[in-house]
């Protein structure tokens, strides 16, 4: 990346620090904090609250998962995933475009639901004509299990999610090419003739490297092998108190309790929790979550927003007025 001006491997980037003491001190509303966390042979930079903004990217693959409000950091990627268009997941897309044009670098490429293709390349134009600048851009709609090759060995696959409007997961996957066990131990030029003879002697071998489920409720989804397999899985998990699972019905979002039922299945190396809701905040859904799993399962398991190693916030349920019954 040859753009030396966009800074995205600080452990933290606050807005605040480039206020005034005065006016940063005890302002929280005007810093925003973003994540940059390890997880196995990639890092997760972001920031994710549920209804506010999302946008999350995996720097060492060149991909962000939908742009939120388009800080700073998102403009080094390449190529942004959007995930549905709730405005807290695509608001900035404009600006991502715009200003990548603007700062000369290559056009963006945006991969898009391909309901969304339309009316979102009906938007860019309107904003070309109202800017005045000639953004250029690269739209891509995929259809659940379709995918977009970016490399030869290197290919992101949408995968259907169950949202209250058109939605898509991601799988970012590398294609590697294996010699066929049967051909092992076979000289080199004998093979390279074979293969001049038509003889079929690789396989194709997917590696799920990331998987990002944006907006959710439990589903087929879950089920996906590249979603079970995959190294890194980012998902949401927006809702936990007993008294959200309405919340999460209306909403089609995860509740802890779909979770549970997910987590078996799950064979993942790393976890990070994206989406939670501001009702429930990190501390909390630490807490509600290590309470139902334990301390072994929370081993591999992150909150993307956990950058300040929230306290648990305990037991506040009984503290409240009696839990109303749910609909459900
Ligand atoms: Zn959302
Ligand atoms: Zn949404």
């Amino acid at each position: 990346m040859a753009v030396k001006n966009v800074r995205a491997s600080m452990e933290l980037i606050a807005l605040g620090d480039y206020l005034p003491p005065s006016m940063a001190e005890g302002k929280s509303f005007l810093v925003q904090r973003f994540a940059r966390i390890p997880v196995g042979q990639f890092h997760v930079v972001g920031y994710s609250v549920a209804g506010e903004e999302t946008v999350v990217q995996v720097p060492e693959l060149n991909v962000c998962f939908d742009i939120g409000r388009s800080p700073h950091f998102a403009l080094t990627s390449d190529i942004v995933c959007i995930s549905h268009a709730h405005m807290d997941h695509i608001a900035g897309l404009a600006y991502y475009l715009s200003q990548r044009h603007f700062q000369g670098m290559k056009p963006g490429t945006i991969i898009v639901p391909r309901e969304l293709e339309r009316p979102i390349d009906n938007l860019l134009r309107c904003w070309r004509e109202v800017e005045r600048q000639g953004t250029p851009y690269k739209l891509i709609g995929l259809s659940p299990n379709q995918h977009y090759e970016v490399r030869k060995d290197f290919i992101i696959r949408a995968l259907a999610t169950h949202h209250r409007v058109t939605s898509l997961g991601y799988s970012l996957i590398n294609v590697r090419e294996k010699l066929k066990p049967e051909y092992q131990g076979i000289p080199g030029p004998e093979l390279a003739e074979m293969r001049k003879k038509g003889v079929e002697i690789q396989y194709r071998l997917e590696v799920p490297l990331v998987t990002y489920l944006g907006d959710t409720t439990i589903g087929p989804v879950f089920d996906h092998p590249d979603v079970q397999n995959s190294q890194v899985l980012l998902t949401e998990l927006t809702f936990y108190d007993e008294d959200h699972r309405q919340r999460a019905k209306v909403g089609r979002h995860l509740h802890l309790e779909h979770f549970l039922e997910i987590l078996p299945k799950l064979n993942n190396q790393e976890i990070v929790i994206i989406h939670i809701s501001r009702r429930t905040g990190i501390g909390r859904a630490k807490y509600l979550l290590r309470k139902r799993i334990g301390e072994a399962k929370m081993k591999n398991i992150h909150f993307l927003m956990d950058f300040e190693n929230a306290a648990d916030a305990g037991d506040v349920e009984n503290v409240g007025p009696p839990l109303a019954d749910s609909a459900e």
